[in-house]
């Protein structure tokens, strides 16, 4: 079973899509990667929704990349005596430590480090930015502030400070206990919500111990400041717009989008555009005009994978929504104006080879690139150059072809390591017959390491006939 498109849809799990039913339907729909996000539901839920994708993938032979999304450090205010309170603009309102519900006049904000970060000035939204806060004074224990725009404001309701870097870290206690618990149900990818340095990523990192590929989630304009160290640490990236959207003036957040994309691709790590993709499918058979040209945007720009959140997770049309999305991602592929720009090949061996590959390819019109790995490292620079050919990734472990799920032209599929050379043509022939990428007569262009088994040694490149 081969996709027909090259850029990864990756949908979020939730109530409206949780039976063994719905969730293959999503699957067929054209869903590689399945995103479990920790700010809602059950660990029972997320537990049993991955139990059922583990199976899907025994009962249709595909890797299936499983994404369990980390709350982070989302800063939400307390509770209010009647659940919550109507405010108008101009009046007073503060924020303090009190845990008692709070009224008209004031409401609690169990976090002392936003008290110490806040000046005199800043911005404070609220509830996605429906509500914002103009910061007259503070204290150690307190912020005083006018209401610049009104509105209702109810319990636990989201806080963002635009432009304040907070000393906090991206892991919180219950993000440790969801890491291990991530682990412990074998998931492929762990997303860190609310990076604002390098230095986040590294606890994550220590504590997946290679066991889980780390993404970090770029939803804070302070990330943006040490873009380049982040994509450095992190296995892959996602460009999170819905709390960037609301820390970020809305016309910053498309170049913005750009720019990290590019940056990744460069980097040659997958990454991942996020939310409101198709937001009006969540209670629509069919997405605004607008939506579908963002979808065509973000594939023009080169992402690895979209992702639908609400839309899948709690939807009325999840499988119809992943749906659409594959049927604007092949059309934009299929564009003639389509242009996957290839990223010129660092100083390595595998580089050196993807590139090779790539015209190779392209020169004697091959069908495919059948790319071994054993980490799916030398894989990830095969897509990083973005060929015309799909990128067929052989790997000996489960646990990369899973992840490589994720990764742009990338169809893996998990068989043992070659013995020798006349296996590896043998096998890579037969592969791309077996999985639909090439028939009787055509060429494939392969990669590999010499000799077998070593590993970050790849070193040769082959063209081969199939027979
Ligand atoms: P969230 O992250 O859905 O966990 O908030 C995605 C985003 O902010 O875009
Ligand atoms: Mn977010």
């Amino acid at each position: 079973m081969r996709r027909d498109r090259q850029a990864k849809i990756v949908a979020t799990l939730g109530p409206g899509a949780s039976s063994r039913n719905a969730i293959s339907a999503l699957f067929h729909a054209g869903a590689d990667v399945f995103r479990l996000n920790m700010s809602h539901g059950s660990r029972e839920d997320h537990r049993a929704r991955c139990g059922v994708l583990r199976d899907l993938e025994s009962a249709t032979g595909r890797p299936i990349g499983v994404l369990v999304d980390l709350q982070g450090p989302k800063l939400r205010v307390g509770t209010f005596v009647r659940g919550g309170v109507d405010l108008e603009r101009g009046q007073a309102l503060r924020l303090d430590l009190d845990p008692a519900p709070g009224d008209e006049t004031r409401v609690g904000l169990p976090h002392p480090e936003v008290f110490a970060a806040v000046e005199t000035g800043n911005r404070i939204l609220l509830d996605d930015g429906r509500v914002a806060l103009r910061v007259e004074g503070r204290g150690d224990d307190f912020a005083q502030t006018t209401v610049e725009a009104g509105g209702r404001l109810s319990d636990n309701k989201g806080l963002n400070l635009p432009g304040v870097r907070l000393p906090i870290a991206a892991l919180t206690e219950k993000d440790r206990d969801d890491l291990a618990f991530a682990l412990e149900i074998g998931a492929d990818w762990i997303a860190l919500s609310f990076v604002q340095r390098p230095g986040d990523i590294v606890e994550a990192r220590d504590l997946a111990g290679g066991r889980a590929a780390v993404m970090a989630k770029l939803e804070k304009p302070s990330a943006i400041d040490s873009l380049a160290g982040i994509i450095e640490l992190a296995d892959g990236v996602m460009v999170a717009r819905g709390d960037l959207g609301v820390e970020m003036k809305p016309e910053e957040v498309p170049g913005l989008q750009k720019r990290i994309v590019r940056a990744c691709r460069q980097a040659g790590k997958p990454v991942v555009v996020a939310t409101q993709m198709l937001e009006s499918m969540i209670a629509s058979p069919t997405p605004t005009r607008a939506e579908a040209s963002d979808v065509a945007t973000a594939v023009h720009d080169g992402a690895d994978a979209l992702m639908l959140s609400g839309e899948t997770a709690v939807g009325e049309y999840p499988a119809e929504t992943v749906g659409i999305m594959s049927r604007i991602v092949r059309a934009v592929e299929n564009d003639p104006l389509y242009d996957t720009l290839a990223t010129a090949p660092e100083a390595t061996g595998a580089d050196a080879i993807s590139a090779a590959a790539r015209q190779v390819a392209r020169t004697v019109n091959a069908s495919a690139i059948v790319a071994y790995s054993v980490s799916g490292a030398t894989t990830l620079r095969a897509s990083r150059v973005r060929p015309d050919a799909p990128i067929l990734g052989l790997t000996p472990k489960t646990e990369s072809a899973r992840r490589l799920a994720l990764a742009w032209g990338v169809h893996s599929v998990h068989t043992e390591d070659a013995k020798d050379f006349a296996d590896m043509v043998r096998r890579a022939c037969a592969l791309s017959k077996r999985e639909g990428f090439a028939a009787p007569g055509d060429r494939i262009v392969i990669t590999a390491g010499v000799p077998f088994g070593t590993p970050g040694a790849t070193n040769t490149l082959r063209i081969a006939w199939v027979d």
